[in-house]
């Protein structure tokens, strides 16, 4: 960390005494700036990027915010984003044209690969998807005109790892840019930057606010780029974050160390009791010695974040069903990173509209919340009697 940690997420960026001297800094609730005279108005219009004129673009509240988020991923900024498929949206067009080639992992979070298959492939933008776990498929996907890799290590459902040095080395041979999702580990378990990525993404939605009520997003990467990023697709795309949403996430960053830190020590004994029950047939999580990669896993990472997928010896839906209903502590939902544990059955998302068709239903992805290990234990323990 370029700041002590504590420091970064209780200080860093606040200026208390531009904010009444205020413990926490005011929600800057305005959407425009006024100036004193027309030279000084003229100047902040050259300088959008750091100075407030109009709040899609900056926000002093925002702007607090993104220091802490650029320092807890090492970069030199950090823009801020209604959601994290908008930050990941505004990076991938901001760096390719028609024409151009993208090589992206297998199995992206849902809406990355939308973004790529639906959409960029629409105004001429070519994707080819490779199976990650071998960083060389990047290079053997890789076209003349290449522009851009995308890696998500690991990912959020089955949990495939990049290994990320290898992956940024090929791309800085050839001059790609390089972008990783790190939503999965937060800043805390892993930097992508420290292994040569140039552009860091989050879905602020999930461990960064980690109480479940804002949706955010976070692209972090060199001035330049931010730069590049923030005068184009940030600011014609639109997607700013309220300046209350973004004091929210202020909030919940001041807890970061705490809630994550609490939800890998609870995953890693939820891990190894799922790995031993007899009515589950398999346990995906990085930081098993089962994990086909978890040399690497433990080689990157520094621990493993909350979310783990499981294969359940059920014969039937029904029973994968019965095993869901039956817990009392795991919300049945969508999304993960907050206070809460949750669980989403495969089978709850199959359907005529189509998400993860080529998953066995069997497979239950948890969330492992900051509660009590033991009572989550015994709830799990109990539904899978049920099942
Ligand atoms: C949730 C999620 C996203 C999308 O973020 P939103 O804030 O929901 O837009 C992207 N990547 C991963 C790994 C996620 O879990």
């Amino acid at each position: 960390m370029t700041e002590d940690l504590s420091h970064l997420l209780t200080h860093l960026g606040e200026d208390r005494e531009r904010g009444f001297d205020a413990v926490i800094p005011p929600i800057v609730q305005s959407g425009n700036f006024c100036y004193p005279t027309v030279a000084a108005m003229r100047d902040t219009v050259q300088h959008e990027f750091e100075k407030p004129l109009y709040s899609r673009g900056y926000n002093p509240t925002v702007a607090v915010v993104r220091q802490k988020l650029a320092a807890l991923e090492k970069a030199e900024d950090a823009l801020l984003f209604s959601s994290g498929s908008a930050a990941i949206a505004a990076a991938v067009i901001s760096f390719v044209k028609a024409g151009d080639h993208i090589v992206c992992v297998h199995k992206p979070y849902s809406w990355t690969k939308k973004l790529l298959s639906e959409l960029l492939a629409r105004f001429g933008v070519e994707t080819t998807f490779v199976d990650g776990t071998d960083a060389e498929n990047y290079r053997k996907a890789c076209k003349p005109n290449t522009t851009f890799f995308i890696t998500e290590s690991p990912n959020s459902l089955t949990f495939e790892l990049q290994d990320l040095r290898a992956v940024a080395s090929i791309a800085k041979e050839r001059n790609i840019i390089s972008l990783c999702d790190n939503s999965y580990n937060s800043p805390l378990f892993q930097n992508p930057i420290d292994f040569g990525i140039d552009l860091v993404a989050h879905s602020g939605t999930k461990y960064l606010n980690g109480h479940s009520d804002v949706v955010c997003g976070v692209l972090a990467g060199s001035q330049a780029h931010m730069r590049q990023v923030m005068s184009k697709e940030f600011m014609t795309l639109g997607a700013a974050p309220s300046p209350h949403d973004a004091w929210l996430l202020m909030r919940g960053l001041r807890t970061l160390e705490l809630r994550v830190n609490r939800s890998a020590d609870n995953a890693e004994k939820v891990a190894h009791f799922l790995e031993a029950h007899p009515k589950v047939k398999r346990v995906h999580w990085p930081f098993l010695e089962s994990h086909p990669q978890y040399a690497l896993a433990k080689k990157q990472m520094k621990r493993c974040g909350g979310l783990i997928t499981i294969e359940l010896d059920a014969s039937d839906e029904a029973a994968v069903e019965r095993f869901c209903d039956a817990s009392k502590r795991f919300l049945i939902a969508v999304s993960w990173g907050g206070f809460e544990s949750l669980q989403w059955p495969v089978c709850a998302l199959k359907g005529p509209s189509g998400y993860y068709t080529d998953l066995p239903f069997t497979m239950v992805r948890l969330y492992i919340g900051i509660e009590e290990a033991d009572l989550l234990i015994e709830d799990l323990d109990q539904a899978l009697a049920r099942m």
